[in-house]
């Protein structure tokens, strides 16, 4: 494996950040669609982009034009793109990351940001944060020929906010590139018997901060060996990925140790014995709220040693386990929860979330799994934006084992989605006809994300959307309008009878896109009274609807759509993302319209709301 994969994500969001500037040029549109097509396909490559381009076959990937491979070569070759560094001579690199986060344009973002007098995007968060801070703007912006109106300081407020939530983390879906190169590593190291992913990687958190691996080497059986534990731990810079070693932090019953990696994020490693395998497992796996109260429970049940949960403990307890460390040893922290006499609790469970309860009182959900999923229903072709061919569609839908997929195309009013007009999309549903004649492994859907326009109408006239199978909706544009104006654009698009899905819900894009101000409860609450489904759009930088909000729709009876927004081949892949965040909110296999086969998707489509709940 080569050096530095972070570098699909950094090129991948300077190329997004520069179609974002193109945009608002005269005539830049076209730019900044290419742009935006070439960013895509950076960020979606399964390798070393790095690779790729000193290999000389980045200029055939699909997405790749000309003016992008020259940005590309520039970038690889210099370190740096020139166009890019003109404007980041003037401002900081990270508030030109955040014009995109925002969505309120270069000029007002600067504007603001001289208007305040920041020097930083730190001192700029402090400073929305002050009290005035609407009054301040407002007076001195009110003879402008464009003056910021409240909406746009609410917006930047939470935009800034935004910002500094997402500090720090990466979405895991981008490790998912190199996950199984990364074992596959360890497994060539022949003191390590076992390496596992543990952490919040094991509890399939949407964006992470650090990579976490629980070892067992060969040599250590009933307790850990520190001389050779340390030795192994230095060995292990030799890894590909790895870049140095910052720490070692050696404990009473395990020894762990901190590395930089070329992924951009730390990696913690723990080395355990035989002995104590399940213990660390379930002790490194957390979350730390999960395991103050199992450790209560145990407290209570007389297993505690201490305070912390040791092995010794439940080994000394007479009768509570076999002394035999081949239990554990098992793959899993089983034993933790049947010593308790709790009900095993999944890994994308333990946040404190009432898991336990349910746990005590044996009563947990069957959580939804990835082979539930019948089929994909939001994929983009090359009809819009998508680069994905169909031969290669229809076999890795096969291989994913879908009865069905729906192409489902942007409309007319998205632009930098090269959405269909009505000449077009009547074109496509002759094709998707002929499609669906031809093709017997798996039924092709007529889709289409219709965009939301203002006060909630459609993209397309009803004659349109009548005859699609199935019709996604969704908000790409003018979302920096008020609350309320958003929020009942969204339910008129529930409200009338044609939509049966809303995509990406909140508009949140990890790293390039704050959610859109929305009153989500109120959608939640009317998707389930129109018996419509809200999505849990899969692709890796979206993830969104989030666990939180999904918990919700379950909650008030509602519907989930679990759907990739594929616009490359290996994007169909990404669906286990999303049933992650359905598994992380405790949805089951009746929770999620594309468990269901075709025959009773297309009769929940029909079915009055009121039905349609239960
Ligand atoms: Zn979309
Ligand atoms: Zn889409």
């Amino acid at each position: 494996m080569g050096k530095d994969q972070i570098y699909n994500l950094k090129l991948a969001t300077t190329l997004a950040n520069l179609a974002e500037i193109y945009k608002q040029k005269s005539k830049g549109t076209r730019s900044a669609i290419d742009l935006n097509v070439a960013a895509r396909t950076v960020r979606d490559y399964p390798g070393n982009i790095f690779d790729a381009y000193n290999r000389g076959f980045i200029i055939n990937l699909p997405g790749i034009d000309e003016m992008s491979y020259g940005l590309i070569k520039e970038f690889f070759e210099t370190g740096r793109i020139k166009l890019y560094d003109e404007i980041r001579a003037q401002y900081p690199d990270e508030l030109i990351k955040f014009i995109r986060i925002s969505g309120l344009g270069k000029k007002r973002i600067f504007k603001l940001y001289e208007l305040l007098d920041s020097k930083s995007m730190s001192d700029l968060r402090e400073k929305v944060h002050e009290n005035g801070i609407y009054k301040l703007i407002l007076e001195n912006t009110a003879l402008d020929d464009e003056p910021v109106n409240e909406i746009q300081i609410k917006r930047l407020i939470d935009s800034v906010d935004y910002y500094y939530s997402i500090e720090g983390l990466t979405p895991r879906g981008f490790l998912d590139f190199f996950i199984e190169d990364i074992l596959n590593e360890f497994g060539g190291i022949k003191e390590v018997k076992r390496a596992v992913y543990t952490g919040s990687i094991r509890r399939k958190k949407s964006f992470i901060r650090d990579i976490d691996i629980l070892l067992l080497p060969e040599f250590n059986k009933d307790k850990y060996d520190r001389g050779k534990s340390e030795l192994l731990l230095k060995k292990l810079c030799n890894l590909s990925f790895v870049n140095e070693l910052t720490s070692i932090n050696p404990g009473p019953d395990n020894i762990s140790g901190r590395f930089r990696t070329t992924f951009g994020l730390d990696m913690e490693i723990i080395i355990t014995c035989s002995r104590s395998w399940s213990f660390d497992l379930f002790h490194t796996t957390g979350s730390k709220e999960h395991i103050k109260r199992v450790e209560e429970i145990a407290k209570q049940k007389g297993f505690l040693n201490g305070n912390s949960l040791l092995s010794d403990s439940f080994l000394k307890k007479p009768g509570s386990c076999k002394t035999d460390t081949t239990v554990l040893e098992d793959d899993s922290d089983e034993v933790v929860y049947k010593m308790l006499d709790l009900q095993y609790i999944p890994p994308e469970l333990r946040e404190n979330n009432n898991e336990i309860e349910l746990a005590l009182n044996r009563n947990l959900p069957e959580l939804v799994k990835l082979e539930d999923i019948k089929g994909d229903l939001h994929v983009h072709s090359s009809w819009s934006d998508g680069l994905i061919e169909l031969d290669g569609m229809i076999a890795k839908a096969e291989a994913l084992g879908y009865e069905y997929l729906a192409i489902s195309d942007h409309s007319i009013s998205n632009i930098y989605g090269m959405g269909l007009n009505e000449e077009k999309i009547i074109e496509k549903f002759k094709y998707v006809e002929y499609l669906k004649s031809k093709i017997k492994v798996l039924s092709i859907l007529m889709g289409g994300e219709v965009d939301i326009k203002s006060m909630g109408k459609l993209d397309y006239d009803e004659y349109i959307l009548k005859k699609m199978d199935i019709v996604l909706s969704s908000m790409h544009s003018n979302y920096t309008n008020s609350l309320e104006e958003n929020t009942s654009r969204v339910i008129g698009a529930i409200e009338n009878s044609n939509v049966n899905i809303i995509a990406h819900p909140t508009g949140v894009v990890f790293g390039a896109r704050a959610p859109y101000l929305l009153d989500m409860n109120r959608i939640i609450e009317k998707a389930a009274t129109y018996g419509k489904a809200l999505e849990i759009n899969s692709y890796f930088v979206r993830l969104d609807l989030d666990e939180n909000y999904s918990r919700k729709v379950k909650a008030s009876g509602g519907k989930i759509a679990i759907n990739t927004d594929s616009h490359r081949l290996n994007n169909l892949d990404m669906i286990k993302l999303g049933v992650d965040v359905a598994r992380r909110a405790g949805l089951e296999k009746e929770d999620v319209v594309n468990t269901m086969s075709l025959e009773d998707l297309m009769s929940w489509k029909q079915q009055p709301a009121s039905n349609k709940s239960n």
